[in-house]
């Protein structure tokens, strides 16, 4: 095999597989390196996303919202159920499935757009060469045109609560419980920690999550962030805004978690606890002595807005580098750094970048939220929807949350989106489309929603706007 591409990506995450697939089907020669280990010591490709991250968070809240509807739901439906029981292992089981079908399809993928796979550790070298470490030591150094380094991030470890791997431990630790523990506690309220909250909360534990700032959901719209609370408090998640984790101690299997809140020193004890506080950029052993590529003050590698590193023909993407740690960000960077490498025209709009807590109800937004438009002193009107109003949400029996279109007063520009309620996750793509498109409110409002689809919230939340709603009444 030759030791000598046009690009060498170091990752297969979604942010350096897809810069892979695309460099191979920009007919470059590319290799991609990637050292992630699973629990059993086997390799995969596909990064925290696809083996510990979006993928297995995604199936086992899919099951445990199954598992939750059966009991709280099917009898409103109509639909008597008896002996209903969890099988966690099998639940288990499943998600083992569909994360090893998800990422043994990158090797396929990798093999039809001629990606060289490889597995081992990956470090920059000057002169834009790449040392590979293979499992049993050995050592060859590949020699690229350019190099992507698209090494993703790690969970950050709380001083106060060391993770030990058993009661305390991080996200892939509580995506792997064997058991549905009776008590769970987790720290941080942001979109990991709320996720695995709901997760375990549905199945049956009793779950109090430990937020350190004052605010719920701070980056969000403050009135969806109010109404997510309301019906996360509602399914028993107990929530404590400003209260500080000081330590935790295990002792005979329990963990006792210990912090500060407005009403001073408190306690509680727990089987498990989970530290979702965030995550930091990874870039352990990556970078060899004078390769050049800085990194910044909080260890991303510095890029441009085109992922350009400080030396020439290194490029870095994902959730190694600035802006948010979501796995499309990172793809499209991916892509974009790919193409820019062929000697063709790619972007990446940064303004129009989808959010989403996969929730019950779901939450979704693209674009700038009403403080932020506030904030920036202009002068906007805001259209919103309930889905109590949509006959197919009534129909589902998902009646809870809204729609909310933020727009210029001006020149009608669509400036924000902010969905709260069934697959909120799917809704926002039209909002995304419609603002990478430079659609005006009135080009929702003109455009036709099949009826009744949950879609149509969206095409009335953009009618509000103007106070033409039909199906609610204007205010
Ligand atoms: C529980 C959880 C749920 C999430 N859910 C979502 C979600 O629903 N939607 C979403 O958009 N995002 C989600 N994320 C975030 C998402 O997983 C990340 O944004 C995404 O994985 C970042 O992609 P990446 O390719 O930059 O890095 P990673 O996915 O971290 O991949 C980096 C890869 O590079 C490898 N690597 C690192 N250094 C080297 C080296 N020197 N040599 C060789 N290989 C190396 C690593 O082993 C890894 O395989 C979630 C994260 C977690 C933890």
């Amino acid at each position: 095999m030759s030791d000598s591409f046009d690009v060498v990506v170091i990752g297969a995450g979604p942010a350096g597989y897809p810069a892979a697939i695309r460099a191979g089907q920009n007919k470059l020669s590319v290799a991609c390196v990637d050292e992630w280990k699973n629990r059993d010591g086997t390799h995969a490709f596909g990064g925290t996303c696809l083996n510990a991250g979006c993928i297995p968070s995604k199936a086992l809240l899919e099951s445990s919202e199954l598992f939750h509807r059966v009991h709280g739901e099917f009898a409103t439906h109509g639909i008597k159920v008896a002996g209903v029981s969890l099988d966690l292992l099998a639940m288990q089981k499943r998600k083992a499935a569909i994360v090893k079908a998800s990422t043994s399809g990158i090797t396929a993928l990798f093999k039809s757009a001629g990606v060289t796979g490889l597995q081992g550790h990956g470090r920059l070298l000057p002169g834009r060469k790449v040392e590979v470490t293979a499992d049993d030591g050995s050592k060859r150094v590949l020699q690229a045109k350019h190099v992507v380094l698209a090494s993703g991030s790690i969970p950050m470890e709380l001083e106060s609560a060391p993770f030990d791997n058993d009661s305390i431990v991080d996200s892939w630790g509580a995506l792997d419980f064997t058991s549905v523990p009776r008590r769970l506690g987790v720290i941080g309220a942001g979109v990991i920690g709320l996720e695995l909250g709901s997760v375990w909360r549905r199945l049956g534990s009793e779950v109090i999550v430990l937020e350190a700032l004052p605010d719920f959901l701070a980056m969000t719209d403050q009135q969806l962030a109010k109404e997510a609370l309301k019906h996360f408090k509602k399914q028993g998640l107990d929530v404590r805004l400003g209260a500080k984790v000081t330590g935790a101690t295990i002792a005979n299997g329990a963990v006792t978690v210990r912090f500060t809140d407005g009403k001073g020193d408190q306690s509680a004890e727990v089987d498990k606890l989970v530290v979702a506080i965030g995550r930091q950029p990874f870039t352990k052993n990556l970078l060899a002595e004078g390769t050049g590529v800085e990194l910044d003050e909080r260890g991303f590698i510095k890029v441009d807005h085109e992922c350009r590193t400080s030396t020439e023909g290194v490029w870095a993407v994902g959730d190694a580098v600035r802006g948010p740690m979501l796995a499309h960000k990172g793809k499209e960077e991916g892509v974009m750094v790919a193409d820019l490498i062929a000697g063709q025209f790619s972007e990446v709009n940064y303004k129009t970048i989808p959010s989403v807590i996969y929730t019950a109800p779901e939450i979704a937004w693209v674009g700038q939220t009403e403080e932020q438009v506030k904030q920036a002193g202009r002068a906007y009107k805001v259209g919103s929807f309930p889905f109590l109003a949509s006959g197919r949400a009534r129909a589902m029996e998902s009646t809870a949350g809204f729609v909310k279109v933020i727009s210029a007063t001006d020149t009608d520009e669509i400036l924000g989106v902010h969905i709260i309620g069934p697959l909120a996750g799917e809704l926002i793509a039209e909002a995304v489309l419609a603002m990478e498109y430079s659609a005006s409110t009135e080009d929702i409002q003109r455009t036709i929603h099949a009826h009744p689809t949950l879609s149509e919230a969206l095409h009335e939340a953009a009618l509000a706007a103007d106070k033409r709603a039909i199906d609610f009444p204007n205010r």
